[in-house]
């Protein structure tokens, strides 16, 4: 892997922007080994670890795409009506056996099999019937309105690419093509915990100067819609055993870490020279806001990454960096671009410039016009920001102010998929 403390070395400088940061994780990264049998229904969220191939061609038989009449196309006059005979019913799935001799025509359902003898699809809407004959208007196309066999995927082809994640529509193309198994890529192993000995966890009271421990539970929310292997370790105090016993452990059983407090420079932040002993791990000073100091490297075979402390801020970093680098390592390839749309400020803002911003915002649609709000109070402690929010608001670097009806970047938290 790039070695993380050569990148922030290299680039000589404090802040390491948010690119060059997510280059550097991604650099390294390649998915586990290790793949699985998994039914359809099970390979919901999982990654392909080979291509599927389609064994025979999707749609199997030439169709018609409407409810109609399968016709001869050299049947019909050019210029005006033809009257043709109905001589039976095309149902999907209860095909016409006869053929369709001249002057002849079948009544046809959408999905039916093409009688033989029938090239074209007249629609039923544009027809007259009257008893056994069907009167055809002029300005049909040869082979229109039918659906041909291996139009959707040849037999042979590449359905799905192994790296692909598994949603909806996979599924239902998985089962469209009668495979009832795909192979996918073992579920990747995260451990994680929470530093501090000011963090309680949930279910006694709080003493003195505690909080009760949130991270905790959004990294599990957030790993666990991404379909991890979980192992919650608890919260750690800042003591030198505890953590080191705890990365021990975490090392061993995962294939990355993820924890969050004790990254940046407090009198009891012992996690980072812990990290620092125990492996390749480098401290980036990251030109965010939220979300500062992150640590990045390896503990052993393991992925480390050490989050900081700040509620948002761990959310933050965990879309910003982490989640790609966890789908990588999951198998997925090419990873998704993150979607980005613009939006019409509704409020105004100063900003220090050299950094990148993570606002918590709440989308408006007036009409086809998107604008976007702050969602309550922006401070990098303050969860219920993103309990509102429902998209970040992303300044760059180079912005200084935000004026309201200036256009600004919006990452949505929520797609389609
Ligand atoms: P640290 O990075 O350890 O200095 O923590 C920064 C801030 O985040 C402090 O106010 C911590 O109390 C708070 N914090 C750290 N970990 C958690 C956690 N797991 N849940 C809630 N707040 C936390
Ligand atoms: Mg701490």
């Amino acid at each position: 892997m790039t070695q993380p403390s050569a990148v922030a070395t290299e680039l000589g400088r404090n802040f390491l922007a948010v690119a060059e940061a997510r280059a550097a994780i991604l650099d390294g990264l390649s998915p586990v080994s290790g793949w699985e049998r998994a039914a359809v229904r099970a390979a919901l969220g999982r990654v392909l670890s080979a291509d599927v191939i389609a064994p025979y061609n999707v749609p199997a038989h030439d169709n018609s795409a409407m409810d109609g009449y399968a016709v001869r196309a050299t049947d019909l006059a050019a210029d005006t009506e033809t009257a043709v005979a109905v001589v039976g019913t095309a149902f999907a799935g209860r095909p016409f056996s006869g053929i369709v001799g001249a002057g002849q025509a079948v009544r046809i359902m959408t999905g039916a099999s093409i009688p033989a003898g029938a090239d074209t699809i007249v629609v039923q809407e544009v027809t007259r019937r009257e008893g056994e004959r069907v009167f055809v208007p002029p300005g049909q196309k040869k082979g229109q309105n039918l659906r041909r066999a291996g139009e959707d995927l040849a037999e042979g082809s590449v359905a799905l690419a192994a790296g692909t994640r598994c949603g909806p529509a996979e599924l239902g193309l998985i089962a469209s093509l009668g495979i009832a198994e795909v192979s996918v890529h073992r579920p990747l192993r995260v451990a994680f915990f929470s530093t501090g000995d000011e963090i309680a966890s949930i279910g006694r009271p709080l003493g003195p100067g505690e909080v009760y421990d949130s991270n905790r539970y959004t990294l599990f929310g957030a790993l666990a819609r991404l379909g991890c292997e979980l192992l919650d370790m608890g919260v750690v105090p800042d003591r030198p055993e505890a953590l080191e016993a705890a990365f021990r452990e975490a090392s061993e059983a995962a294939d990355v870490i993820i924890t969050s407090g004790g990254v940046s420079v407090g009198e009891a932040d012992f996690i980072r020279d812990m990290m620092a002993r125990m492996g390749e791990v480098a401290f980036w000073k990251l030109a965010i806001k939220p979300g500062r100091p992150m640590a990045f490297g390896r503990i052993g075979k393991a992925v480390l990454f050490g989050l900081p402390g700040n509620p948002v801020a761990v959310m933050v970093t965990f879309y910003q960096f982490v989640q790609d680098a966890l789908l990588t390592l999951m198998g997925v390839s090419p990873l998704p671009p993150a979607a980005h749309f613009s939006a019409g400020a509704r409020f105004s803002l100063r900003k220090q410039p050299g950094r990148v911003e993570y606002l918590r915002g709440r989308l408006q649609r007036d009409g086809s016009t998107l604008s976007v709000a702050l969602a309550g109070a922006q401070g990098s402690g303050v969860l219920r920001s993103m309990a509102e929010a429902d998209c970040f608001v992303v300044l760059g670097e180079d912005c200084t102010q935000v004026q309201p009806g200036d256009t600004v970047y919006v990452q949505p938290f929520h797609g389609l998929l």
